[in-house]
């Protein structure tokens, strides 16, 4: 390890089942006639559901209790997994939360919406693409009331938060050394940038020499990269280290982002059934599908060799599916 850092140093609640597995892919990789495929199932983290921001929540949720607070805020679309996990999250640590919902895609009661019910989520709905201004707002409000409230940006991609996902690499190094393996490139949804950004430090801390690329959901490339670089560089702040990032250590794919946020494409669905059809594995059409997406291309039009090993991290998003039911049975012919 490169600097002196401590993640064990860092408030931590304990809320995902780790380590999840890593699955071997072989009848995707036969279909598509390319490399290895290795599966990171981090759409099996456990929480309500699981997915990525259960890593993320642990680092989070832990700050706020540290802090004392007793309210937590974040932000999202109506399909947000991370709205549905910290809501989850909050329930098993006691906490109140509140969500601030944009408008988008899917704000029927379905999907991650109808568990953030469930899950007794308060929900503030607004028009502003401004969710921090908005919760900052709130939460001044509810100090005024007394209140301790903890505030989470969207997706959950600041310093702390981004640690989930830097120490997945501990956890990853560990699953190849025990299976003898490298992984030589990697392919991950990227949207508020807080897990490509994590992996991206981890990674420089543990000298693992991959390609990671991250594709993109909603944005161009530039963008998201700034994200990435900006969760990097948080997280690496956070835990006290002289790393420090620029675009140039960060690759974003936004070839299969398709029209919009949260809009499905022909390639995701395809992707869906694909992954489904090998390896019994469900995606999700915001993010995991594009991802895989783009991998499936890379494979299909050799850019990646047959003697690569590469690995697909299904970040989960799973519930949403429910939500996309009418643009998925379209696809199914
Ligand atoms: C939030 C999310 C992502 C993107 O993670 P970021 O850290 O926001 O870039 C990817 N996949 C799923 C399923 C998500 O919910």
């Amino acid at each position: 390890m490169k600097s002196k850092t401590s993640l064990a140093a860092m408030p931590r609640t304990r809320l995902a089942h780790l380590p999840t597995p890593l699955d071997d892919a072989p009848r995707l990789s036969a279909l598509l006639g390319g490399p290895r495929i290795l599966i990171k199932r981090d759409d099996m983290t456990g929480l309500a559901l699981g997915g990525n921001k259960t890593r993320k929540l642990e680092f989070l949720i832990g700050d706020a209790l540290s802090q004392g607070a007793d309210t937590v805020f974040t932000a999202g679309a109506p399909q947000s997994n991370h709205c549905r996990q910290t809501a989850a999250a909050c329930c098993k640590a006691g906490l109140r939360c509140i969500l601030v919902l944009t408008t988008g895609q899917h704000d029927e009661l379905q999907g991650n919406l109808l568990l953030d019910r469930i899950l007794k989520a308060e929900i503030v709905h607004t028009k502003s693409d401004d969710t921090n201004a908005v919760m900052a707002e709130l939460a001044t409000a509810e100090r005024a009331k007394g209140r301790k409230p903890y505030v989470i940006p969207i997706g959950g991609s600041n310093g702390v938060g981004t640690l989930g996902y830097a120490s997945l690499i501990l956890e990853l190094a560990s699953q190849l050394f025990e299976r003898g393996q490298t992984v030589d490139r990697a392919y991950a949804a990227s949207g508020s940038g807080g897990t490509q950004g994590g992996m991206l430090l981890g990674a420089r801390l543990y000298d693992l020499p991959w390609r990671l690329i991250g594709v993109s959901t909603g944005r161009r490339s530039a963008e998201v990269a700034g994200y990435v670089v900006h969760a990097a560089n948080e997280a690496a702040h956070v835990l006290g280290s002289t790393e420090s990032f620029s675009g140039q250590d960060v690759e974003v794919d936004d070839r299969f982002t398709g029209p919009a946020y949260g809009i499905s494409t022909p390639e995701s669905r395809e992707a869906i059934r694909l992954f489904a059809e090998t390896e019994g594995v469900i995606l999700d059409p915001v993010y995991t599908a594009k991802a895989a997406a783009a991998m499936i291309h890379d494979i299909r039009t050799k850019a990646i060799g047959r003697d690569e090993t590469v690995m697909f991290v299904h970040t989960g998003g799973t519930p949403a599916i429910f939500a996309y039911h009418v643009e998925m049975a379209e696809s199914l012919g």
